[in-house]
Protein backbone atom coordinates (compact mmCIF):
# COMPACT_ATOMS: atom_id res chain seq x y z
CA UNK A 1 0.00 0.00 0.00
CA UNK A 2 1.69 3.16 -1.05
CA UNK A 3 0.30 6.56 0.90
CA UNK A 4 0.63 9.62 -0.90
CA UNK A 5 2.11 12.68 0.20
CA UNK A 6 -0.71 15.79 1.17
CA UNK A 7 -0.10 18.44 -1.37
CA UNK A 8 -1.31 22.42 -1.35
CA UNK A 9 -1.90 24.35 -4.89
CA UNK A 10 -2.48 28.19 -4.29
CA UNK A 11 -3.78 29.96 -6.54
CA UNK A 12 -5.09 33.73 -7.48
CA UNK A 13 -4.57 36.62 -9.81
CA UNK A 14 -1.48 38.12 -10.02
CA UNK A 15 -0.51 40.12 -6.59
CA UNK A 16 -3.28 38.79 -4.88
CA UNK A 17 -0.59 37.41 -2.00
CA UNK A 18 0.27 34.28 -2.80
CA UNK A 19 4.11 34.34 -2.39
CA UNK A 20 3.65 36.10 1.21
CA UNK A 21 1.30 33.74 1.84
CA UNK A 22 3.44 30.63 0.72
CA UNK A 23 6.77 31.35 2.34
CA UNK A 24 4.51 31.25 5.91
CA UNK A 25 2.41 28.08 4.67
CA UNK A 26 5.63 26.48 3.72
CA UNK A 27 7.28 27.07 7.45
CA UNK A 28 4.38 25.93 9.00
CA UNK A 29 4.25 22.93 7.35
CA UNK A 30 6.94 22.20 6.34
CA UNK A 31 5.97 21.38 2.69
CA UNK A 32 9.10 23.38 -0.15
CA UNK A 33 7.04 26.13 -1.85
CA UNK A 34 7.03 25.13 -5.95
CA UNK A 35 6.57 28.73 -7.81
CA UNK A 36 6.56 28.57 -11.45
CA UNK A 37 7.22 31.92 -11.40
CA UNK A 38 10.34 31.95 -9.27
CA UNK A 39 11.28 28.98 -11.46
CA UNK A 40 10.80 31.03 -14.44
CA UNK A 41 12.60 34.27 -13.28
CA UNK A 42 15.67 32.14 -12.36
CA UNK A 43 15.71 30.27 -15.58
CA UNK A 44 15.83 34.04 -17.15
CA UNK A 45 18.55 35.28 -15.17
CA UNK A 46 20.70 32.22 -15.63
CA UNK A 47 19.73 32.79 -20.06
CA UNK A 48 18.84 28.84 -20.25
CA UNK A 49 17.45 27.93 -23.67
CA UNK A 50 13.98 27.52 -21.02
CA UNK A 51 14.47 30.83 -19.62
CA UNK A 52 15.20 32.90 -23.06
CA UNK A 53 12.03 31.00 -24.64
CA UNK A 54 9.80 32.09 -21.82
CA UNK A 55 11.13 36.01 -21.32
CA UNK A 56 9.13 36.96 -23.73
CA UNK A 57 5.58 35.66 -22.92
CA UNK A 58 6.73 37.00 -19.63
CA UNK A 59 7.67 40.67 -20.27
CA UNK A 60 4.32 40.75 -22.42
CA UNK A 61 2.12 39.60 -19.34
CA UNK A 62 1.40 36.46 -21.14
CA UNK A 63 1.45 32.81 -19.86
CA UNK A 64 3.70 31.01 -20.38
CA UNK A 65 2.84 27.83 -22.90
CA UNK A 66 1.99 24.50 -20.79
CA UNK A 67 4.66 22.34 -22.33
CA UNK A 68 7.35 24.77 -20.78
CA UNK A 69 5.65 24.56 -17.64
CA UNK A 70 4.69 20.97 -17.36
CA UNK A 71 8.20 19.92 -17.99
CA UNK A 72 9.55 22.57 -15.07
CA UNK A 73 7.31 21.03 -12.67
CA UNK A 74 8.26 17.16 -13.78
CA UNK A 75 11.47 18.09 -12.90
CA UNK A 76 11.03 19.49 -10.09
CA UNK A 77 8.79 17.41 -8.66
CA UNK A 78 11.70 14.24 -9.15
CA UNK A 79 13.78 16.52 -6.20
CA UNK A 80 13.72 14.25 -3.25
CA UNK A 81 12.06 17.26 -1.19
CA UNK A 82 9.27 16.59 -3.29
CA UNK A 83 8.46 13.46 -1.72
CA UNK A 84 7.06 14.55 1.64
CA UNK A 85 4.35 16.95 -0.46
CA UNK A 86 4.68 19.82 -1.37
CA UNK A 87 3.15 23.79 -1.85
CA UNK A 88 2.60 24.69 -5.40
CA UNK A 89 2.70 28.04 -5.72
CA UNK A 90 1.14 29.71 -9.07
CA UNK A 91 0.73 26.35 -10.76
CA UNK A 92 -1.51 24.99 -12.36
CA UNK A 93 -2.50 28.01 -13.77
CA UNK A 94 -4.69 26.66 -16.84
CA UNK A 95 -7.11 23.48 -17.71
CA UNK A 96 -4.26 21.39 -19.72
CA UNK A 97 -1.82 22.31 -16.85
CA UNK A 98 -4.57 20.86 -14.02
CA UNK A 99 -4.49 17.62 -16.08
CA UNK A 100 -1.26 17.20 -16.57
CA UNK A 101 -0.72 17.44 -12.78
CA UNK A 102 -3.17 14.46 -11.95
CA UNK A 103 -0.73 12.22 -14.06
CA UNK A 104 2.07 13.86 -12.27
CA UNK A 105 0.47 13.11 -8.71
CA UNK A 106 0.37 9.32 -9.76
CA UNK A 107 3.91 9.47 -10.86
CA UNK A 108 5.36 10.71 -7.73
CA UNK A 109 2.79 9.47 -4.82
CA UNK A 110 1.22 12.64 -4.26
CA UNK A 111 -1.75 14.16 -3.50
CA UNK A 112 -3.86 17.40 -3.51
CA UNK A 113 -5.87 18.04 -0.41
CA UNK A 114 -6.73 21.56 -0.36
CA UNK A 115 -6.86 24.01 -3.72
CA UNK A 116 -6.53 27.69 -1.72
CA UNK A 117 -8.40 30.42 -4.19
CA UNK A 118 -7.28 33.93 -3.28
CA UNK A 119 -9.79 36.51 -3.49
CA UNK A 120 -8.88 40.11 -4.35
CA UNK A 121 -10.41 42.47 -6.57
CA UNK A 122 -9.18 43.69 -9.72
CA UNK A 123 -8.60 47.50 -8.45
CA UNK A 124 -6.50 45.83 -5.35
CA UNK A 125 -4.49 43.94 -7.65
CA UNK A 126 -2.79 46.34 -9.48
CA UNK A 127 -1.90 48.43 -6.71
CA UNK A 128 -0.39 45.58 -4.85
CA UNK A 129 1.28 44.71 -8.43
CA UNK A 130 2.81 48.26 -8.83
CA UNK A 131 3.81 48.61 -5.60
CA UNK A 132 5.58 45.76 -5.10
CA UNK A 133 9.56 45.00 -4.81
CA UNK A 134 11.66 42.56 -3.30
CA UNK A 135 15.22 42.44 -1.36
CA UNK A 136 17.56 41.22 -4.07
CA UNK A 137 19.56 39.66 -1.32
CA UNK A 138 16.97 36.92 0.28
CA UNK A 139 13.92 37.96 -1.63
CA UNK A 140 12.04 38.87 0.98
CA UNK A 141 8.64 40.37 -0.44
CA UNK A 142 7.62 44.41 0.38
CA UNK A 143 5.60 46.79 -1.04
CA UNK A 144 5.28 50.65 -1.35
CA UNK A 145 2.52 51.26 0.91
CA UNK A 146 1.15 48.21 2.53
CA UNK A 147 4.18 46.22 3.88
CA UNK A 148 7.28 48.75 4.25
CA UNK A 149 10.09 47.41 6.22
CA UNK A 150 10.83 47.95 9.60
CA UNK A 151 13.45 50.18 8.73
CA UNK A 152 13.56 52.32 5.34
CA UNK A 153 15.59 51.00 3.08
CA UNK A 154 16.96 48.49 5.01
CA UNK A 155 15.66 44.37 4.46
CA UNK A 156 13.82 43.39 7.96
CA UNK A 157 14.88 39.65 6.90
CA UNK A 158 18.66 40.23 6.12
CA UNK A 159 20.15 43.76 6.72
CA UNK A 160 21.06 44.51 3.87
CA UNK A 161 19.81 47.66 1.48
CA UNK A 162 19.54 46.69 -2.36
CA UNK A 163 16.00 46.05 -3.77
CA UNK A 164 14.72 44.69 -7.02
CA UNK A 165 11.20 45.44 -8.56
CA UNK A 166 9.63 42.72 -11.78
CA UNK A 167 10.10 44.20 -15.16
CA UNK A 168 6.28 42.86 -15.36
CA UNK A 169 5.27 44.72 -12.74
CA UNK A 170 3.77 48.02 -14.39
CA UNK A 171 0.48 48.45 -14.82
CA UNK A 172 -0.16 48.24 -18.67
CA UNK A 173 1.57 44.44 -17.87
CA UNK A 174 -0.43 43.77 -14.55
CA UNK A 175 -3.98 44.12 -17.52
CA UNK A 176 -2.86 41.38 -19.45
CA UNK A 177 -2.25 39.47 -16.80
CA UNK A 178 -5.35 39.65 -14.55
CA UNK A 179 -7.26 39.16 -18.53
CA UNK A 180 -5.55 35.60 -18.96
CA UNK A 181 -6.28 34.89 -15.34
CA UNK A 182 -10.07 35.64 -15.85
CA UNK A 183 -9.84 33.98 -19.31
CA UNK A 184 -7.59 30.83 -18.21
CA UNK A 185 -7.01 30.40 -14.81
CA UNK A 186 -10.52 30.79 -13.28
CA UNK A 187 -12.18 27.97 -15.24
CA UNK A 188 -9.83 25.68 -12.68
CA UNK A 189 -12.16 27.00 -9.53
CA UNK A 190 -15.14 24.29 -10.87
CA UNK A 191 -12.30 21.71 -11.97
CA UNK A 192 -11.39 22.22 -7.87
CA UNK A 193 -14.38 23.03 -6.56
CA UNK A 194 -16.23 19.61 -8.70
CA UNK A 195 -14.00 17.39 -6.28
CA UNK A 196 -14.42 19.09 -3.55
CA UNK A 197 -11.21 20.76 -2.37
CA UNK A 198 -11.85 23.75 -3.27
CA UNK A 199 -11.10 26.66 -0.25
CA UNK A 200 -12.10 30.17 -0.83
CA UNK A 201 -9.64 32.66 0.95
CA UNK A 202 -10.31 36.66 1.55
CA UNK A 203 -7.17 38.24 -0.19
CA UNK A 204 -8.63 41.29 0.78
CA UNK A 205 -7.40 41.03 4.14
CA UNK A 206 -4.50 42.59 5.82
CA UNK A 207 -1.18 39.74 5.67
CA UNK A 208 -1.68 38.58 9.05
CA UNK A 209 -5.51 38.15 8.74
CA UNK A 210 -4.79 36.10 5.71
CA UNK A 211 -2.49 33.92 7.48
CA UNK A 212 -5.29 33.52 10.02
CA UNK A 213 -7.86 32.50 7.47
CA UNK A 214 -5.39 29.91 6.30
CA UNK A 215 -4.64 28.27 9.38
CA UNK A 216 -8.17 28.53 10.40
CA UNK A 217 -8.89 25.57 7.90
CA UNK A 218 -7.45 22.36 8.48
CA UNK A 219 -4.48 22.86 6.43
CA UNK A 220 -1.95 22.57 9.78
CA UNK A 221 -3.79 19.24 10.52
CA UNK A 222 -3.28 17.93 7.22
CA UNK A 223 -0.24 19.77 6.41
CA UNK A 224 2.04 17.59 9.21
CA UNK A 225 4.47 15.46 7.75
CA UNK A 226 3.69 11.89 7.10
CA UNK A 227 5.52 9.56 9.13
P1 LIG B 1 1.60 36.98 -5.71
O1 LIG B 1 2.64 35.97 -5.33
O2 LIG B 1 0.20 36.45 -5.60
O3 LIG B 1 1.84 37.56 -7.06
P2 LIG B 1 2.77 38.68 -3.60
O4 LIG B 1 2.78 37.79 -2.43
O5 LIG B 1 4.04 38.96 -4.29
O6 LIG B 1 1.65 38.18 -4.67
O7 LIG B 1 2.10 40.07 -3.15
C1 LIG B 1 1.98 41.17 -4.05
C2 LIG B 1 2.31 42.48 -3.32
O8 LIG B 1 1.27 42.78 -2.38
C3 LIG B 1 3.60 42.46 -2.52
O9 LIG B 1 4.19 43.74 -2.61
C4 LIG B 1 3.15 42.15 -1.10
O10 LIG B 1 4.04 42.73 -0.15
C5 LIG B 1 1.79 42.80 -1.03
N1 LIG B 1 0.82 42.03 -0.24
C6 LIG B 1 0.74 40.67 -0.11
N2 LIG B 1 -0.31 40.32 0.66
C7 LIG B 1 -0.93 41.49 1.02
C8 LIG B 1 -2.08 41.79 1.82
N3 LIG B 1 -2.82 40.83 2.39
N4 LIG B 1 -2.42 43.10 1.96
C9 LIG B 1 -1.69 44.07 1.37
N5 LIG B 1 -0.59 43.85 0.62
C10 LIG B 1 -0.21 42.57 0.44
P1 LIG C 1 2.11 36.67 -10.46
O1 LIG C 1 1.61 35.82 -9.36
O2 LIG C 1 2.44 38.05 -10.04
O3 LIG C 1 1.29 36.61 -11.70
P2 LIG C 1 4.29 34.77 -11.03
O4 LIG C 1 5.58 35.07 -10.43
O5 LIG C 1 3.51 33.63 -10.49
O6 LIG C 1 3.49 36.13 -10.96
O7 LIG C 1 4.43 34.56 -12.59
C1 LIG C 1 5.09 35.51 -13.40
C2 LIG C 1 4.90 35.17 -14.87
O8 LIG C 1 5.46 33.87 -15.14
C3 LIG C 1 3.44 35.06 -15.33
O9 LIG C 1 2.92 36.30 -15.72
C4 LIG C 1 3.56 34.08 -16.50
O10 LIG C 1 4.07 34.73 -17.65
C5 LIG C 1 4.64 33.13 -16.01
N1 LIG C 1 4.08 31.96 -15.29
C6 LIG C 1 4.27 31.64 -13.97
N2 LIG C 1 3.64 30.50 -13.66
C7 LIG C 1 3.01 30.09 -14.79
C8 LIG C 1 2.18 28.97 -15.10
N3 LIG C 1 1.86 28.05 -14.20
N4 LIG C 1 1.72 28.88 -16.38
C9 LIG C 1 2.04 29.78 -17.31
N5 LIG C 1 2.82 30.85 -17.08
C10 LIG C 1 3.31 31.01 -15.83
ZN1 LIG D 1 16.83 40.52 2.57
Amino acid sequence: ISSQAHSIILFGPPGAGKGTQAVRISQTTGKPQISTGDMLREAVREGTDLGNEAKGYMNRGLLVPDSIIIGLISERLKRSDASGGVLFDGFPRTIPQAIALDKLLITFGLKINFVFELIVDDEQIISRVVGRYTCKNCDTGYHDQFLKPKIEGVCDNCGKKVFIRRNDDNSQTVRSRLKDYHRKTSPMISYYSNIGILYKINGMLGVDNVTKKFNATKLLQVGLPIT
